[in-house]
């Protein structure tokens, strides 16, 4: 059966980047109904952190990426690497070195004088016991690295790219596989070898993971041989791109699925529109949940080129899925920003009414945040009026018109809106005045701003807290 994974290092938040890895191993699993295995990659101690760790489960979880193995660490499983190289080592495929960082700067200025691309020149490859042991006395670490063959040429069929073909001597040279080793001990493994042994020991069928990659999988498949394994097959998915061209990145602003998160998109809308970074379904359709994306799932359907990322898309995916929620669900999306921005609400007690609210904006939102502007007419008695509304407010003939309306108010209650539509009728008529001028002189009063949602189903809505008189008298 089909098995693959995602692979994130905790060096930071859950990178959009690899999110959308982790969406297409994911589709690739369901669609085969196969395994999704979550591996943390957190070898490198320095800039690994336990809240990355953290926010990137949180994310996955949040985007509906739910894993069916792990999460494992490979900060657990060193001794499964060590064994490895020493494998490696008692094979000969691999070798102590001892070369300081001052002779290795030395050797690369030299490259560089002749123009060549910078390489390990292997010099250590066959040293003798004797000069090890002097290296050891003169107090050197080693690094252990692993042949590569110059003459070699590496060949797999990619799912995305097709035939792809690398030489040996592209690749740097012996490559480290761990550092900080000495004559009796392995040191610290690195990441090409670890990923390999992995992948290896979780049985991984299929090796998803960006184009960025591309040159390790040529120095992972000569690992895969050394340590006497099949090679898994490999899919390489285009980057994602800036407007400009260029490879998304912190400068672009948000890169974070939390950050996301926080700008107000809906975990549908960000795991749709990641689909559709690079993946395009047989029927052109754009709107789909992770499980209908899986149904149609395939590689062939993956571009090569990089995939931009447009902004007004995911506003508009982000704001049709708000537009169809239903007011409840809607109602508890929002219920976090407003709280954020300070509005005194009680979720349980106030939830009729904080529903109406969402249903009222809900038609106007693009993302869950523009709640926070749309919705606080509601949530105080009274508000300052905008320049506009005092204008209206100044206006002759307004004041009684006001007048009459919170008399008319004083006998009635407002149950509905058609009986907030009689009110407003019978005071446009008793007082002769013109309907237009009666609205935009409510709409002044009772939403302190010339522009909002619906005047008439406000009105409701302050009118359940008794807000509408108060702003009334406040108008008057
Ligand atoms: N830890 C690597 C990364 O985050 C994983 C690459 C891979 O999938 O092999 O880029």
């Amino acid at each position: 059966t089909v098995r693959v994974r995602i692979a994130p290092s905790p060096t930071g938040n859950l990178h959009i980047g690899t999110a959308r890895t982790a969406v297409f191993n994911w589709l690739f699993a369901r669609h085969q109904g196969g395994q999704f295995i979550l591996r943390v990659e957190d070898t490198d101690q320095e800039r690994s952190r336990p809240e990355f760790t953290q926010n990137i489960l949180e994310g996955l979880s949040w985007l509906g990426l739910n894993w069916d193995e792990g999460p494992f660490f490979q900060s657990k499983r060193l001794d499964l690497y060590r064994e490895a190289i020493q494998t490696l080592l008692d094979k000969g495929l691999a070798y102590r070195a001892y070369d300081t960082a001052a002779e290795l700067d030395a050797m690369r200025e030299q490259q560089k004088a002749k123009n060549q691309a910078p390489r390990y020149d292997n010099r250590h490859r066959d040293l003798s016991t004797e000069q090890q042991a002097a290296y050891e006395a003169a107090g050197r670490q080693a690094v252990i690295r692993f042949k590569i063959d110059d003459t070699r040429v590496i060949r797999w069929i990619d799912l995305v790219r097709g035939a792809m073909t690398w030489q040996g001597s592209d690749l740097g040279g012996d490559m480290v596989i761990a550092r900080a080793a000495s004559s009796h001990s392995i040191g610290q493994p690195l990441y090409n070898l670890a990923v390999v042994v992995d992948d290896i020991d979780m049985k991984i069928t299929h090796v998803i993971r960006g184009e960025d990659h591309i040159a390790n999988t040529a120095k992972q498949i000569l690992l895969y041989e050394a340590l006497a394994a099949t090679v898994p097959d490999f899919a390489h998915t285009p980057l994602i791109l800036n407007q400009a061209g260029a490879k998304l990145s912190k400068r672009d602003g948000v890169t974070s699925i939390s950050d996301f998160k926080q700008m107000g998109f809906t975990a549908a809308a960000i795991a749709n529109y990641m689909t559709l970074l690079g993946w395009s379904p047989p029927d052109a359709q754009e709107r789909f949940t992770l499980a209908e994306a899986a149904e149609k799932f395939s590689f062939d359907r993956v571009n090569k080129a990089g995939a931009k990322f447009d902004w007004d898309k995911l506003d508009w995916l982000n704001s049709q899925y708000l537009h169809e929620m239903p007011s409840a669900e809607l109602l508890q999306q929002i219920a976090p920003y407003w709280q954020e921005a300070g509005y005194s609400f009680d979720l349980q007690a106030d939830q009729d009414w904080l529903a109406a609210i969402a249903a009222l904006i809900g038609p106007s939102l693009t993302r869950l945040s523009d709640a926070v502007d749309l919705g606080h007419f509601y949530f105080s008695e009274t508000l300052p009026f905008s320049e506009a509304a005092q204008t209206q407010l100044q206006q002759a003939g307004v004041a009684p018109l006001l007048q009459a309306v919170l008399a008319a108010l004083r006998q009635t209650s407002l149950p509905s809106a058609e009986e907030a539509k009689t009110l407003i009728n019978q005071v446009t008529k008793a007082q002769g005045a013109k309907k237009g001028l009666v609205m935009r002189s409510l709409r002044a009063a009772l939403m302190a701003d010339m522009q909002g949602p619906d005047l008439v189903d406000s009105w409701l809505i302050l009118h359940q807290r008794g807000f509408d008189q108060p702003r009334l008298q406040a108008a008057i």
